[in-house]
């Protein structure tokens, strides 16, 4: 079983989307990608940090999930990142109203020392000089390592950021962010200038309009399915990007070939995350549903064609 090792927050948020508003629920994005990943046969495991008051059922949730929980650190006194967002009416674009670091300010990742050896890395949003510490204790280099991150540490940590980018395989960010890492308004142009910084493989996420891999020239475009009910977007990067490298380390094939196929089953899995407020739907997911859902992204994408 192929190995792969999770760094992100772990949080708690508070949204508010057109259809309702939650409390502080769980949240953060090593908890997405972990839940996404964990529907694939993989070893997987999460580095993180966590306040005093993060609720020990949550943490037994992931390992009911068959996620090893021993890179999350516990600091008694301290307070759990906390995230507030509201999306606009359309649900494409949101706001950040808090983002309080908390414990995440001073955090210095500890890889235990039974992922050291991990096959697939996967660096999710956080500050880049901690996914930098973790990509440094990790002596062999992994197969493959893919950083997800987002406009806050653009405008934050750029530099830092333009680092570890330097040092990955594949990066996961939206049109937006795409945009503003390249300062370039076309997406085929910005994926260009973004190989050019680091990453071989760049994947652009479009939300409701699906996700491009650009590698070499290439590109592939798999779309989102059109869903009756999208209730809250929350998480469906991080989902997407659980699914992507679950699905790479559970068939250990890193080719461009089987790089498509991992981003209809990121889009596959994002597409359930959407279905309700924050981690609920992932919580619930099964395979079943998952499999049932694929033969809808096959049909929604196959067709025959004759070329002269
Ligand atoms: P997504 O909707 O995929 O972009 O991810 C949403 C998740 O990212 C939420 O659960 C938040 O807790 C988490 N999040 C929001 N802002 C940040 C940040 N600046 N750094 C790390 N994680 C964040």
């Amino acid at each position: 079983m192929g190995k792969l090792l999770i760094v992100g927050t772990v949080a708690f948020d508070e949204i508010e989307t057109p259809f309702g508003k939650t409390d502080k629920i769980l949240g953060g994005a090593a908890t997405f990608i972990g839940l996404s990943a964990s529907q694939f046969n993989v070893e997987t495991g999460i580095v993180s940090v966590v306040g005093g008051d993060f609720p020990q059922s949550d943490i037994e949730m992931l390992q009911n999930k068959g996620i090893d929980t021993t890179g999350i650190e516990i600091v008694e006194d301290g307070k759990t990142f906390f995230w507030k967002g509201k999306y606009r009416n359309d649900l494409n674009s949101r706001d950040t109203l808090v983002t309080d670091l908390n414990v995440l300010a001073d955090f210095k990742p500890l890889v235990p020392k039974h992922f050291t050896d991990t096959d697939f890395l996967m660096l999710g949003n956080l500050h880049p000089t901690v996914q930098m510490d973790v990509i440094k204790q990790i002596p062999v280099r992994p197969k493959l390592v893919v950083l997800d991150t987002m406009n806050f540490w653009m405008d934050h940590a750029l530099n830092e950021l333009k680092e570890v980018i330097a040092k990955i395989d594949v990066i996961t960010i939206n049109d937006e962010e795409a945009r503003q890492l390249s300062g370039e308004y076309s997406l085929v142009k910005a994926a260009e200038i973004i190989q050019k910084m680091g990453p071989k493989y760049v994947v652009i996420k479009k939300g409701e309009h699906g996700a491009l891999l650009f590698h070499d020239g290439k590109v592939f475009f798999a779309p989102a399915l059109p869903l009756e009910e999208v209730f809250d977007p929350t998480g469906a990067g991080d989902t997407f990007a659980g699914g992507f490298i679950g699905y790479l380390t559970s068939t250990n094939d890193i080719s461009f070939e089987n790089m498509k196929r991992a981003v209809i089953f990121g889009s596959n899995m994002a597409s359930f995350c959407v279905e309700k407020f924050g981690t609920e739907r992932m919580k619930e997911l099964t395979r079943q549903e998952i499999q049932l859902r694929l033969r809808q992204f096959k049909e929604l994408t196959q067709f025959e064609i004759e070329l002269a």
